[in-house]
């Protein structure tokens, strides 16, 4: 029995997320043919090499001619850009969808150039690396994570649902959202924690009074998870602040105010209100475990000190 879902995926922007969609799709045989597009003619020549797309394309448009689905697969601050050059290629009755890790701003700067006919689903993967780039996938990464659909005003049910079987095709678990509570739920699960590992190794290397080799030999007790998500994509994640602006500001804002707490805390001596928010943040972490979404193995299921894993 066939498990294909869409004749024609077409991927624009050949990174991470594309790479391991593509890988995921092959899997399971999800999609008869898969067209991919980068923008660089290096992305381009490595996709060739590496095998990945069954057909690499020098132009947007000509990877999206006859897709029933395409996906955009760039930052979020370039997708507006694709999608006014793809949109007058696409076919009537293709979904157009995305992995943007911000929602409101992608439907607000991609939704106007949807033609007629085309149907629009955004989405959101929430599973990643820190590494970026077309060699950077593996078929893997969605496994049991979730991926959020965000259906807007009027979008196609069975769009909705065919997209949503593709995912869970893929190995994902699959919600849906509206925009502005994905963009809040986010800025706290995710935007807002990368700005703080990025300051944190800031600080670590602005701070001349630990030198650079003790920081490194002695990162082991937490400060090496902060290097690792501060390792992300600068360009994604420049865009990712500049576009959930107003939810990140207002988590970082509670951050401050917790922060200064804590602080104050410390300076009277005040046992008692750490212990019990630390006993809080321990059952937030057993909740993680529990459903899931990590693993309670000593120093996350690493082998040795000094090795990462791939999540
Ligand atoms: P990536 O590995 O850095 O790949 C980005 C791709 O977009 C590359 O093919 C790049 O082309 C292309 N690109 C970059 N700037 C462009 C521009 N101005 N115009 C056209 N194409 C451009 O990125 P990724 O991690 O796969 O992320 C892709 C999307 O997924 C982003 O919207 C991100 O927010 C979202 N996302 C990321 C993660 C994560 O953890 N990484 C998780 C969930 C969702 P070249 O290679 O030719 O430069």
């Amino acid at each position: 029995m066939s498990n294909v879902i869409y004749n024609r995926v077409a991927l624009i922007g050949l990174g991470l997320i594309a790479s391991s969609m593509f890988w995921a799709m092959k899997r399971a045989g999800l999609a008869g043919e898969v067209t991919g597009y980068a923008r660089s003619n290096e992305t381009r020549e490595t996709a060739r090499r590496i095998g990945l797309c069954d057909r690499v394309c020098d132009t947007a448009t000509e990877a999206v001619e006859g897709a029933d689905l395409v996906v955009l697969c760039v930052p979020v601050g370039a997708m507006e850009a694709v999608m006014r050059e793809i949109g007058p290629a696409l076919k009537p009755g293709a979904t157009v969808s995305d992995v943007g890790s911000v929602k409101a701003h992608v439907i607000e700067a991609v939704g106007p150039y949807i033609p007629e006919g085309v149907h629009f689903v955004p989405a959101h993967p929430l599973a990643g690396t820190e590494h970026s780039g077309p060699e950077a996938g593996f078929a893997e990464l969605f496994d049991n994570r979730w991926s959020l659909l965000v259906p807007v005003a009027g979008s196609d049910r069975a769009a909705v649902d065919q997209l949503r079987g593709l995912w869970e095709g893929m190995g994902a678990n699959v919600d849906e959202m509206d925009a502005d509570h994905h963009d809040l739920v986010l800025a706290v699960t995710s935007h807002a924690p990368h700005l703080i590992a990025y300051t944190m190794v800031g600080v670590a290397d602005d701070l001349r009074r630990v030198t650079d080799s003790e920081v490194i030999k002695y990162s082991a007790a937490g400060f090496r998870d902060f290097t690792r998500i501060a390792a992300s994509d600068p360009t994604m994640w420049r865009d990712v602040f500049l576009t959930n602006k107003e939810a990140t500001l207002e988590i970082l804002g509670r951050f401050t105010e917790e922060l200064f707490a804590l602080q104050r805390a410390i300076r009277t001596g005040d046992g008692e209100h750490l212990h019990d928010y630390f006993t809080h943040t321990r059952a937030i972490r057993r909740g993680i475990i529990e459903a899931g979404q990590d693993t309670s193995a000593p120093n996350f299921g690493r082998g040795e000190l000094g090795r990462s894993d791939k999540s």
